[in-house]
């Protein structure tokens, strides 16, 4: 596969993160109400207009009448085939209809991203084994690092749609209740040890039946794409309250998303396979084909007014379960899936320490400082900005993503008002 060339000239540039072969789904505001659009070298393809005007009528009914991609999901992979096959025709260099097409262009840098899609619930895995193996021994110590589960089952909990937000959203420190190994007793104080996962969301389209366990293949097939993910987590919170039952108020803050859903069509030519298994999976978890994808990943933090340090470069393809895996476990027990599904990978560390995917490895629970420009970090400070970033690497052309950022707000003063 190489660069299909575009008469939007920013699309053909190399390094571009949306040229003709990704065709990102967004949702976008210009002082216009949203719409969903397509991302295309330096501007966005409104395509409700597109709709309105006749030009990619996908099939009798509107499919881009609200502001989020839901409808479009669950219109099937026939349908999503055949919009990017208009959209190409549409865009591609010596179009016909480019005139037609081009009022609808809206530069990137005038437009507000908003949520891609309605996020219907949110489950969060546990799914990378450099990640698991170091937090294992941070707190368990190397020998029993992972845990007897871990290799047999990707590990998850189902976590909270509310709290997802797109790109841009600050994210406000939490308070929480914690308890240090010398404390009494608990306190309910701002988080300290507050911190990123560098993740993968995969997003699930089409539905599941209750009842009805889903294949692997089924699995895969049902995923429209991916996004970036950051699931912020107050380490110290979750230290206090994981047992017996998993995380709950430490991953509740908020997770972010990349406003660009890449859709797996865009990401075909980067399949690769998980990796060689330690023991081998139970059969209707084992993987027939290659499930994981090659995407370079990396973390930048910025402080207020200072410049920023990439704390970490990794890639997705570290991961020891793909989203496929995961969502086959999920609906092992006849769990029914829903159109807007998010399922987070998991914490992607590779296993270099420049590679680690939180501050929490990276500082090795704070024990080890690192340095950014300016300064050091164990955790996040207030007013630190965390940003992911990742793409996948094609011949002359590149698979981006946008960026996933958040700002970290200071707590608020006292959150019951008692003072
Ligand atoms: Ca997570």
């Amino acid at each position: 596969m190489s660069l299909i060339r575009s008469w939007v000239e920013t699309a053909n540039r190399p390094d571009h993160p949306f040229p003709l072969n990704n065709l990102p789904c967004g949702v976008f505001s210009a002082g216009h109400g949203a719409h969903c659009g397509v991302a295309i070298g330096d501007f966005v393809l409104d395509v409700s207009a597109l709709e309105r005007a006749g030009l990619l009528t996908l099939q009798a009914a509107p499919l881009f009448g609200e502001p989020s991609w839901n409808k479009l999901m669950a219109a099937g992979p026939a349908v999503w085939s055949a919009m990017r096959q208009r959209l190409m025709a549409l865009l591609a260099e010596g179009s016909a209809e480019r005139s037609a097409v081009e009022p609808h262009l809206h530069a990137l840098s005038a437009v507000q991203l908003e949520m891609p899609f309605r996020v219907s619930e949110y489950t969060d895995f546990y799914a990378g084994r450099h990640h698991a193996f170091n937090v294992g021994t941070m707190f368990r110590g190397p020998e029993n690092a992972l845990p007897p589960n871990w290799l047999h089952i990707p590990i998850g909990y189902n976590g909270r749609a509310s709290s997802v937000v797109v790109s841009g959203t600050p994210v406000r420190r939490p308070w929480g209740q914690v308890k240090g190994p010398d404390d009494a007793m608990p306190s309910l104080v701002p988080s300290r040890r507050f911190d990123i996962e560098l993740e993968m969301g995969a997003v699930v389209a089409l539905p599941s039946t209750n009842g009805q366990p889903v294949t692997v293949a089924e699995a895969d097939d049902m995923i429209f794409g991916y996004v970036l993910l950051n699931d912020w987590s107050a380490r110290d919170i979750q230290a206090w309250e994981y047992q017996p039952l998993g995380p709950f108020q430490a991953k509740a803050t908020a997770t972010t998303i990349s406003p660009w859903i890449v859709m797996k069509a865009a990401l075909e030519p980067f399949r690769v396979s998980t990796p060689q298994r330690e023991v081998p999976l139970l059969p209707h978890l084992q993987e027939h084909g290659p499930l994981l994808y090659d995407i370079a990943l990396e973390v930048g933090l910025t402080p207020e007014g200072g410049r920023e340090t990439i704390i970490s470069r990794t890639n997705y393809r570290e991961m020891y379960y793909s989203a496929a895996q995961q969502l086959v476990h999920h609906t092992t027990s006849g769990c029914a899936m829903n159109t807007g599904d998010l399922l987070g990978s998991g914490t992607i560390s590779g296993p270099t320490k420049d590679s680690r995917g939180s501050l929490l490895e990276l500082s090795w629970g704070g024990k080890e400082p690192f340095e950014i420009a300016g300064g050091t970090r164990s955790f996040i400070e207030d007013n630190d900005t965390l940003t992911l970033r990742g793409h996948a690497q094609g011949e002359g052309y590149r698979i981006g993503f946008g960026d996933c950022a958040g700002k970290v707000i200071p707590a608020l003063a006292d959150p019951y008002g008692r003072t």
